[in-house]
């Protein structure tokens, strides 16, 4: 079997930058695309954080921007979801459906996915009103009152995000402090659409057999009170689960999942060593 230098797994930032190092030291990385290609960015609208665009960029454009970047210098990209990793010897293997693939090092950039509550009919009404991507569903929802749960950044973009089609967004929150940055958190609540509805919980959404978001059964958490919350839609903004169940009891991970990283930084990937590398956002760590 053909031995690789360097897998990626995973096209989000992460993996287009480690693709573009890889493939300018001649390594000629293969990226594992995963299930969701490009990542969370390509998701998303407007995306005014990152440096060097003073007008903001739209996610998609940025995503594929380093995608051809990388690839001008030879990264190849694979649709794959990799469904085992034998890290136990070396060269690793890595499995993807039917085919397996050998690497002598593996860039772990495979993200997280959304979060979602757990509610009884919850999922029966995924595609149906619940969605965890206001840029993909919010316009199928004009005209109409929308519900987002969440106190994070991500609530607060897809609650404004929505108001685009919306008549009136319902921002439902767990607590009454919000993780949310406070330029997120300002914008959201100066906007007339939105209305903030605090320490409470979504007990679950209705009505499964219509197969169509009508409301939310709600609980508020000071006072214990149970109402019915007309809403057509649910957006849920509470978080992602990381991508790295397939390395369970080979590597590290806390207790949310995500893989611990150790402090011995790689001094390079290329040619000697194999290694499993990740958090490339802020470092390469090896392991
Ligand atoms: P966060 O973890 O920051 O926030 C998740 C929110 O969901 C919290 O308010 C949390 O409540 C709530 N939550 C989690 N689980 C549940 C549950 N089971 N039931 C009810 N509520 C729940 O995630 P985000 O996705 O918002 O943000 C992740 C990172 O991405 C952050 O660093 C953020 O700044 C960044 N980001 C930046 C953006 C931007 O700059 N434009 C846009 C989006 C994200 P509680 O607080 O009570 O735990």
């Amino acid at each position: 079997m053909d031995i690789r230098n360097v897998v990626i797994m995973g096209s989000g930032c992460a993996g287009h930058t480690a693709a573009l190092y890889t493939a300018r030291a001649n390594l000629k990385p293969l990226v594992l695309e995963g299930h969701e290609p490009g990542g969370q960015l390509s998701l998303t609208t407007l995306v005014e954080n990152f440096p060097g665009f003073p007008e903001g960029i739209q996610g998609p454009e940025l995503i594929a921007n380093m995608r051809r970047q990388a690839e001008r210098f030879g990264a190849e990209y694979k649709l794959a979801h990799v469904t085992a990793a034998d890290l136990s010897k070396r060269p690793f293997t890595i499995t993807f459906g039917k085919e397996t693939i050998q690497t002598h090092t593996l860039i772990i950039a495979s993200g997280a996915s959304a979060r979602w509550l757990g509610l009884p009919n919850e999922q029966a009404l995924i595609g149906h009103g619940v969605s965890s991507c206001a840029t993909c569903d919010g316009f199928f929802f004009s005209g109409k009152e929308i519900s987002v749960i969440g106190g994070g950044d991500s609530a607060m973009e897809e609650a404004l995000f929505l108001t685009r089609f919306a008549t009136k967004v319902a921002l439902i929150h767990r607590r009454d402090d919000f993780r949310a940055s406070k330029i997120m958190l300002d914008r959201a609540r100066q906007h007339d659409k939105i209305q903030f509805i605090t320490n409470t919980v979504v007990e679950d959404v209705y009505d499964h057999s219509r197969k169509e978001v009508t409301g939310l059964r709600l609980r508020n958490l000071k006072t214990g009170e149970i109402s019915d919350f007309p809403t057509s839609a649910m957006f849920l903004g509470i978080g992602h689960i990381p991508n790295a169940k397939v390395f369970a009891g080979q590597l590290d991970a806390d207790q949310d999942g995500y893989l611990k990283t150790t402090n011995y930084v790689c001094p390079y990937i290329f040619g000697r060593e194999s290694n499993v590398v990740y958090n490339l956002t802020s470092e390469w760590i090896c392991h």
